[in-house]
């Protein structure tokens, strides 16, 4: 087997695409070698020789010494060194790699191959002995710390301790003689605490470094890292050994790193920082402060230190045309590291930058109008999620940031105002158009109105799927969740962390991103839904199949779901329009009345505020599909909770409380998810679905009459198991309609399907679809009645299920494509059985996740529909999923 694989002097046997054998950093090391860049020589020990070494006890192949053997006469060929050489010593150094890049790996060990000997060797070479001394030093350091396990600090503190005695600022003032003297105290400090001398056979030294890099493969730190990120343990580590060129050679050498475009902005400009005479890592240090790489950098920061540019014009410029190369062959953003060697410039790394959400859009879209990528490469070079980030305002990056606590960041975007502590405060403050932030232990689902005036949300309590988190995200408000150190109290008025007290009515910043919460009102960057990010939405849209509709009932969510790109309502949900103002009252006499008459009464109360409701709707969609569901939930969810309400009440229906009191406790349910609730209430009372229809299909006539688009409403049915329950309101729906058609003397379009909630349904797909024009799928019930857990309760069990590695991810947050997405399947195949043409959507929180919308198109869904602030995401998601 070849378990060593070379590069160097423009040549290598390795390539890019040998990624997974050879690890990131070897595959491009090569990928540069034959590119003819200049790279130092050396070569990779394969990802197969990790997996090899764990399978067999620690121990290595028998034939791979041999071939690291023949590696190092290679690599001193070609520098015209040798390994151990007491004249002209080869030096290396010793890097780890798996397939993708991974913190918790073996740090880089530079410099190996030092010794009491070699050292001079370089020195005399180099003309320089404080060099080679500095070199070694640092290679005692990092060697003892990495491979031998003595910790750095214990260095440090010699270092620190010759440099007070002596007064000295600057590990640059140390001479020659001094790191001397510091490297025998260096080797004194090994030998005291591992009982044997500093390695100085440089062959020692070597395989001392590869069995760290491979031991590494297995530390706490690794194996967590791989859990977190699903990297299987069978991919293993490489190892790359290379020929070390020194950036610490005096004042014509340098060593830096840099990204050919800005990170953080996109910008297509240069971007990085280097050291002069300063070696590997000293620049993410922080133990100087780095210079720009570029002259516009150095401007722009005001910097008065030169730039490379400035300074070493033509390893500048050289520099530049390698990263210019380097992108173009990529065709992506580089992440590079380069060492300057007396003048001489050598690359040591490259690989994709990462970048933000913002730099990711711009540069899908500059890359694709530069000829890089095509339209639809641009389009899959964007996360979906990512988007998120983009569609609320921001901190701005220049902002100073008075950090009060740090939560989870719960729901992207920033935001800022008031503390308020209750959702009654939040909504008098919001009427009074001041600007709050709703503080809370936690929030309920008593607090939407609150969550709904407030510019964001802080909770001390809850997780990432708590409820303030969810419903935050479903608005589109920004949310910092389980802030556990803020201490809130509500009888005082006042929130602790750190030793700080904010009162009520102090102004802070909510940033959704971070979750940081920040004192006072802090500079914002307002999202702009044009520009970049209009490009590539109409580059997706070019490609995708699927259509994306909005889950919303209030005239705010549709209009802002229409600038997003929604091509409709895929979700209306009714009962959301019970509770607004006065209504209340009416939909409670309605309730609590205990004949058909009083309900018919009480109803009559509704049927213009509904009309009015949808009438709204459907001019804001201006003819795109609307899917109303009719009434959903457990009617005791809208009884009144305290005396007073019940009072108001009773009185409306001119009834005695206490009766009252007595029919509201009837109604109570053990398992109301479970219980009277969906088309079981249309089957008890027929004349719900009958005004809810009236109120949707006059609005139909007057909506189609205001803007002239012909309205095709879709009325959907929940919670169907049985096809003779849809079959039952399906008829009053038809009466109703011919009612409304011969009033208003027009002819009316509309459809009437179901929303398969329930695995009844989805077996039942062929039977149901006989009498529904569409499906849609609602997963968030799907998933309860799938799996029997109540999403409400789920919280005390689910996260110990994904650490136990039972599930991999939350099911209510993506769709659980093996369980309830068969029954997706199922019904979706079933009900194209009997009815070809059956319309077919989902609409479940799923909707706006990209995982769930690929396997939406996977089975040929015709739309997904999610809540308006995740409607660009699922465009991207189901462009990508359709390419
Ligand atoms: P990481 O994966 O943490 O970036 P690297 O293996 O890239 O670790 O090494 C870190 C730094 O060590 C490099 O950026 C470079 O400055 C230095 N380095 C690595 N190999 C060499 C080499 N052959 N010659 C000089 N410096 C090197
Ligand atoms: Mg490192
Ligand atoms: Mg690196």
């Amino acid at each position: 087997t070849k378990w060593v694989f070379n590069f160097g002097d423009g040549k290598a046997d390795g390539a890019a695409d040998k990624r997974n054998l050879l690890g990131g950093k070897g595959a491009n090391l090569a990928e540069m070698s034959n590119l003819g860049l200049p790279v130092p020589p050396g070569f990779t020990i394969t990802t197969e020789v990790c997996t090899w070494y764990y399978d067999h006890d620690n121990s290595y192949p028998d034939d791979l010494r041999a071939q690291v053997e023949a590696a190092l006469e290679h690599v001193g060929s070609i520098t015209e060194r040798r390994f151990g050489d007491e004249k002209a010593p080869l030096l290396l150094s010793v890097r780890s790699g798996a397939r993708v890049s991974m913190p918790g790996m073996m740090d880089t060990v530079l410099n190996l191959g030092l010794n009491d000997v070699t050292v001079k060797a370089i020195g005399e070479e180099a003309g320089d002995m404080r060099f080679a001394y500095d070199s070694y030093r640092r290679f005692i350091q990092m060697y003892s710390d990495v491979v031998l396990g003595v910790d750095h600090h214990e260095f440090e503190e010699i270092l620190e301790e010759h440099k007070s005695l002596n007064d000295l600022m600057l590990d640059t003032e140390i001479t020659a003689d001094d790191w001397v003297g510091i490297i025998e105290k260096f080797k004194a400090l090994v030998e005291k605490e591992l009982g044997t001398p500093f390695p100085q056979d440089p062959q020692v030294q070597l395989w001392g470094a590869i069995g760290a890099v491979f031991s590494s493969w297995m530390v706490p730190r690794a194996k967590t890292y791989r859990r977190l990120h699903d990297i299987p343990a069978t991919w293993g580590t490489a190892v790359n050994v290379q020929a070390m060129v020194f950036g610490n050679m005096g004042e014509t050498s340098a060593t830096g790193v840099a990204f050919t475009r800005n990170p953080s902005t996109g910008e297509k400009a240069l971007y990085g920082e280097f050291l002069v005479n300063a070696q590997g890592e000293d620049v993410v240090a922080g133990i100087r402060t780095p210079q720009d790489i570029t002259e516009k950098a150095r401007l722009e920061a005001g910097s008065t230190k030169p730039s490379l540019e400035n300074l070493m014009p033509e390893c500048f410029s050289e520099f530049q045309a390698i990263c210019d190369r380097l992108e173009a062959h990529y065709r992506d953003m580089q992440d590079l590291e380069f060492t300057i060697e007396k003048g001489k410039l050598w690359m040591l790394q490259t690989r994709a930058g990462k970048r933000t959400a913002k730099a990711a859009l711009k540069i899908a879209v500059d890359m694709a109008a530069e000829g890089l990528l095509t339209e639809e490469e641009a389009v899959l070079r964007v996360e979906p999620a990512a988007l998120d980030q983009l569609l609320h305002p921001t901190i701005d990056p220049k902002a100073k940031r008075d950090i009060v606590a740090t939560g989870l960041p719960a729901s992207p975007g920033a935001a800022c105002g008031a503390i308020v502590f209750t959702s009654d405060e939040a909504e008098e403050a919001k009427a009074a158009g001041r600007k709050v932030i709703l503080v809370r232990v936690e929030t309920s689902p008593e607090d939407i109105h609150g969550m709904h005036a407030a510019e964001g949300i802080l909770t001390s309590r809850g997780g990432m799927t708590s409820h303030a988190a969810v419903v935050a995200r479903g608005m589109g408000k920004p949310c910092v969740s389980g802030a556990g150190m803020v201490r809130i109290d509500y009888r005082t008025g006042t929130i602790s962390a750190g030793g700080r007290v904010l009162n009520k009515g102090d102004v802070i910043t909510v940033d959704g991103a971070t979750g940081q919460v920040l004192f006072g009102k802090v500079d914002m960057l307002q999202p702009a839904l044009s520009g970049d990010f209009g490009t590539l939405m109409g580059w997706a849209d070019k490609v995708r199949r699927m259509k994306v509709r909005t889950n919303a009932e209030t005239p705010a969510d549709a209009k802002v779901a229409r600038e997003f790109g929604a091509e409709g309502i895929g979700l209306c949900r009714t009962e959301h329009m019970f509770f607004e103002g006065e209504r209340i009252v009416a939909v409670r006499e309605m309730i609590l009345s205990e004949t058909e008459d009083g309900r018919r009464a009480a109803l009559a109360k509704l049927l213009p505020m509904q009309r009015q409701d949808f009438t709204t709707l459907f001019e804001i969609m201006k003819g795109l599909p609307v899917t109303i569901r009719l009434l959903d939930p457990p009617l005791h969810e809208f009884l009144p909770h305290s005396d007073s309400e019940l009072a108001d009440v009773a009185k409306a229906m001119g009834v005695d409380p206490d009766k009252l009191r007595e029919r509201a406790l009837s109604l109570h349910e053990f398992n109301p998810m479970l219980g009277h609730r969906g088309c079981r209430l249309l089957v008890s009372y027929p004349e719900i679905a009958e005004m809810q229809a009236r109120a949707i299909f006059e609005a139909a006539v007057e909506a189609g009459k205001v803007t002239g688009d012909h309205v095709v409403p879709e009325i959907m049915v929940p919670l169907v198991g049985l096809k003779g329950e849809l079959d039952l309101v399906r008829a009053s729906i038809e009466k109703t309609a011919e009612a409304v058609q011969k009033e208003a003397g027009v002819e009316l379009t509309y459809q009437i399907g179901t929303m398969v909630e329930l695995p009844r349904a989805a077996l039942q797909g062929a039977e149901i679809a006989k009498s529904a024009e569409f499906f849609s799928f609602g997963t968030n019930d799907l998933t309860q009645t799938t799996f029997g857990i109540s999403r409400d309760d789920a919280a005390s069990f689910l996260g110990t299920y994904q650490s136990k590695g039972l599930i991999e991810q939350d099911p209510f947050v993506s769709l659980d494509q093996d369980g309830v997405g068969e029954l997706v399947k199922i019904g979706a195949e079933r009900g194209r059985s009997t009815r070809s043409d059956i319309k077919l959507g989902i609409c479940g929180e799923h909707g706006g996740d990209p995982a769930s919308i690929q396997f939406c198109e996977s089975i040929g869904l015709d739309y997904v529909s999610c809540s308006p602030f995740r409607v660009p995401i699922a465009r991207l998601a189901a462009a990508q999923s359709a390419l």
